[in-house]
């Protein structure tokens, strides 16, 4: 197995273009179980983790662009104050040695449907920046899973970073598992308030063959609460909005739970979370990590 260790983004996008087969590297906590367990043999292995370039985050025009190697230990310690739902999704990720290692470029790179971090990016409009030596594509989230662990990079491209606005309201991340940590969830549901314009935004893992939005379900509460008042929540519109989340799945029965049961338990998350975002917006709490 030839092994490229790039020592800067330039050279990573280089090593690509040079070696389209090659499999990047970044924590390793999905690449090497593959390898481990026979399930991938790639002839080249290029490991990013001599890339300074995208083990940093920064800020700039109201919006975060966090390296695609980052770990989720550091992004949860440096910005959990200003992506609230990624943070609490992140603390969901498999153990703190996982957490240490694995990043949220890998996670995307996997693109499995029960990749964690990916539905509080759909739930804050994130785009996913991706380069390759011909040039930049920033692909909204929503467009960037492509099917069961498929995503839209092109053969020559890598993951450069995360582009995600820090939160202007409470943000909220439920995961049902089989147990509560080292799980593969059995279904997610991200919530994300936005009373700067009067918007909610979701994101459902692992019950369909991508992560994907409640859209329906979105328009439907965004209408129905009272952002300027910010009176209680009515039970019948919590209601609703729980059975709309589950329409816009569309689970298979597997090992890890039924469909049914996850239509129910998206359901259940998505009342729970819009209680708890709702009321952190009503007494003013912004912040939920
Ligand atoms: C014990 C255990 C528990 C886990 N628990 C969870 C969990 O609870 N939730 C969860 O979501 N995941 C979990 N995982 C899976 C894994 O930790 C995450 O998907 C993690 O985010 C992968 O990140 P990584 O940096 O280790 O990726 P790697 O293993 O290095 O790479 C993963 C994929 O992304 C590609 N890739 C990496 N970086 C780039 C880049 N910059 N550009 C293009 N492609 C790239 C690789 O080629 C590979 O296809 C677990 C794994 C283990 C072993």
């Amino acid at each position: 197995m030839e092994f490229l260790r790039p020592a800067s983004w330039r050279e990573a996008l280089e090593a690509k273009v040079a070696h389209p087969d090659a499999t990047p590297i970044a924590g390793g906590t999905d690449v090497m179980v593959e390898i481990n367990f026979g399930h991938r043999r790639p002839s080249t292995l290029l490991d990013l983790t001599g890339v300074p370039e995208l083990t940093g985050w920064s800020e700039a025009d109201g919006a975060l662009r966090i390296g695609a190697g980052l770990p989720y230990t550091r992004l949860i310690n440096e910005l959990g104050d200003r992506v609230p739902g990624l943070a609490i999704a992140s603390r969901t990720v498999g153990s703190p040695q996982i957490r240490n290692f694995g990043t949220l470029g890998g996670n995307l790179g996997s693109a499995s449907p029960a990749g964690d971090g990916h539905p509080p990016l759909l739930a804050s409009d994130a785009l996913i920046e991706v380069e390759s030596v011909h040039g930049k594509r920033l692909i909204p989230a929503t467009e960037f899973f492509t099917g069961v662990k498929r995503n839209a990079l092109a053969e020559d491209e890598l993951i450069a970073a995360v582009h995600i606005a820090p939160a202007t309201g409470p943000q909220q991340f439920s995961k049902v598992g089989t147990r509560n940590a080292m799980v593969i969830a059995v279904c997610t549901f991200a919530i994300s308030l936005h009373p700067d314009r009067k918007q909610v935004g979701t994101g459902i893992g692992s019950a369909a063959p991508t992560p994907l939005r409640a859209q329906v379900a979105e328009e439907f509460l965004s209408a129905e609460l009272d952002w300027e008042q910010r009176r209680p929540l009515e039970d019948s519109v919590a209601r609703r909005f729980g059975e709309l989340v589950a329409q816009a799945a569309s689970p298979i029965d597997d090992v890890r739970g039924t469909a049914g049961y996850r239509r129910h338990a998206l359901a259940v998350m998505a009342r729970r979370t819009l209680s708890w975002v709702w009321h952190d917006h009503c007494s003013g709490r912004q912040e939920c990590a």
